[in-house]
């Protein structure tokens, strides 16, 4: 018998959508003249990668710190992520006035440390590992008495990741299917339990990279299963779910209609395809949507909405790509 799905009722995305509506954009929807033309039907693409600090991750961060207590918010959030979840965590906190601490090992680029400190968050390099930076910020949550904001499996993350699909059925009235890259599932999550609780007949396809879909693998097995992470033109949907997951996994099993694999050829086909023919710079992860529809993966009867979730891409990686270099990340340490 499977456990009963976590409810995150539709109420809770909306008001969700009142508390963060003044602190987040509302992106724009741009017809893709060029899908449209390959699958036979409307292409919407949800620029969410032109959102403030370059992804989606602003909404559920912004969500969960205004949840925080005044007492909460005076002791300050901590968060370990180095990358889109790290950003909008800094920028969320910053906005509130509420201090941040992002622990990170030695082995973080210069790059990411910068994009983290630019938000204005602490940086904090600890150890040699994820792990050990891991252990820090747990110290700070049981000796400082901060508050961990995690990048996917909370309640207030999950719903602010939601406000994306009420925002999209505003925009584009008639659907038939929407695609939503897939990493710990709070994006998909909160889409698709505001997608369905409203347009239930909508199809929500889940998008990952071939290599190291921790999602697909745990689905697979029916449960939360430890993952490799290798290294992939999708970095930021790399990771495991948790193995005390205790909202995405539940709800992506729950709600997902299908859970789409790409290869590194096809996110690469993809950022081309958005740069040429959309002139839009998006990550491989948020570029997994498109991926599916130039590969076939994915066919559509009726018009169809792809969330290009992010857009921080290494700009000498993009330039590589989208001039027909053959870049191979397969080799490096994820
Ligand atoms: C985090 C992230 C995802 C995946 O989101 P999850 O909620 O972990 O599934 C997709 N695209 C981008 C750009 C991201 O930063």
């Amino acid at each position: 018998m499977n456990a009963p799905v976590p409810e995150i009722s539709i109420a809770t995305i909306e008001q969700a959508r009142k508390t963060i509506a003044n602190k987040v954009l509302q992106t724009p929807v741009q017809l893709s003249a060029s899908l449209s033309d390959q699958l036979g039907v409307p292409v919407h693409l949800k620029l969410e990668h032109t959102q403030i600090t370059g992804s989606f991750k602003l909404r559920g961060a912004t969500n969960a710190v205004a949840a925080l207590s005044n007492a909460e918010k005076q002791r300050g959030v901590v968060g370990v992520s180095t990358g889109n979840h790290g950003r909008g965590l800094a920028y969320a906190a910053r906005a509130a006035g509420v201090r941040c601490i992002i622990c990170m090992s030695r082995l973080v680029p210069q790059a990411k440390i910068d994009g983290i400190k630019a938000q204005g968050a602490e940086v904090r390099i600890v150890g040699n590992s994820q792990d050990e930076a891991q252990l820090e910020v747990d110290r700070l949550v049981s000796e400082d008495g901060r508050t961990m904001i995690p990048p996917f499996d909370h309640r207030h993350v999950i719903a602010g990741q939601g406000t994306l699909g009420l925002e999209l059925l505003d925009q584009v009235q008639e659907l038939e299917t929407i695609l939503v890259p897939v990493s710990g599932g709070g994006l998909f999550s909160g889409v698709a339990a505001a997608v369905k609780a409203l347009k239930p007949e909508v199809r929500i396809i889940g998008i990952s990279m071939e290599r190291g879909a921790a999602m697909h693998a745990c689905l697979k097995a029916g449960k939360p299963v430890l993952v490799e992470e290798l290294a992939t033109l999708a970095d930021s949907l790399g990771g495991g779910i948790g193995l005390d997951n205790q909202y995405t996994f539940a709800m992506t099993r729950a709600l997902v209609d299908d859970l789409i694999l790409v290869s590194e050829a096809e996110i690469a086909a993809a950022i081309r395809h958005l740069y040429w023919q959309e002139r839009q710079i998006v990550e491989g992860s948020g570029s997994v949507g498109v991926a599916a529809l130039l590969s076939g993966k994915v066919t559509a009867d009726g018009p169809v909405a792809v969330v290009l979730s992010g857009g921080n891409i290494d700009m000498n990686q993009h330039h590589r790509i989208i001039s027909g270099e053959d870049v191979d990340v397969t080799q490096e340490v994820a």
